[in-house]
């Protein structure tokens, strides 16, 4: 049936993504693994450490990327205080921003309509999206992130602007992304913004992206209120 047919699809899609996502992390493996060998046999010392500990990071980069989509999800959809979920990750995003001399300013309103969501997948999310924008703006003079929410005029949608003034995303790129393993940066996996749009179809929502090479993006999240 259709039905069968679909679940077939995805399935082979999870497969293909899966067997994407360990070739990733067989090549840091591998170094560490011929790190740790020369090291047992005395022919390095600790200096190597180092570029071990990096490519551990690599592998936790990329697994913590992909996670909710490789997780099974029990997690049955609840209502979410989109304003309170936010300013967590915020909490969360808060060290690295100022680590790249990025400031954070949101425009919260409490009292928001409740969206259906799973909280895990919406964190990650805002998560991969709020990285994004950040590491865009390294290089930027005076970089701002901004994060509002703004309900629809009749109430019945929520949507969440996510603003940079980075380096924005030429137009032939823009269409790019999403794709698995698609990134322009050295250490990116290319895994972000195909679990963030695969999360936002979970949840029966939108997402926009505007950008403007050398100016900034706003990505616009929109999901339907309860
Ligand atoms: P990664 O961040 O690991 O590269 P993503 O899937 O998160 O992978 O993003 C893919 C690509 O999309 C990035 O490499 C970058 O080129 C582009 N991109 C995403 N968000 C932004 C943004 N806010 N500003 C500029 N480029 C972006
Ligand atoms: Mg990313």
């Amino acid at each position: 049936s259709e039905e069968l047919l679909q679940k077939k699809d995805k399935l082979a899609l999870v497969g293909q993504l899966a067997a994407g996502v360990a070739h990733e992390i067989r090549n840091p493996l591998a170094s560490i693994t011929g790190f740790v060998q020369l090291m047992q046999e005395g022919v390095i010392n600790s200096r190597y450490l180092e570029i071990m500990k990096s490519e551990l990071d690599r592998i936790e980069l990329i697994i913590s990327e992909f996670l909710v989509l490789a997780k099974p999800q029990a997690v049955r959809f609840a209502p979410c205080d989109l304003s309170q979920l936010l300013q967590n990750v915020v909490v969360l995003i808060e060290s690295q921003a100022t680590l790249n001399n990025v400031r954070i300013v949101t425009d919260l309103s409490p009292n928001l309509p409740r969206i259906l969501g799973k909280e895990n997948q919406l964190k990650q999310l805002f998560i991969n999206i709020f990285k994004n924008a950040i590491e865009a703006m390294t290089h930027a003079p005076d970089a701002v992130l901004h994060i509002g929410v703004q309900p629809s005029e009749r109430q019945d949608a929520l949507s969440i602007h996510i603003t940079d003034n980075g380096c924005g995303i030429s137009p032939d790129r823009l269409a790019k992304l999403g794709e698995p393993f698609y990134t322009t940066k050295e250490k990116g996996t290319g895994l972000g913004m195909m679990v963030s749009y695969k999360i936002v179809a979970d949840h029966q929502g939108n997402i926009e992206i505007f950008s403007e090479q050398g100016q900034g993006t706003r990505v616009t999240v929109t999901f339907p209120c309860q």
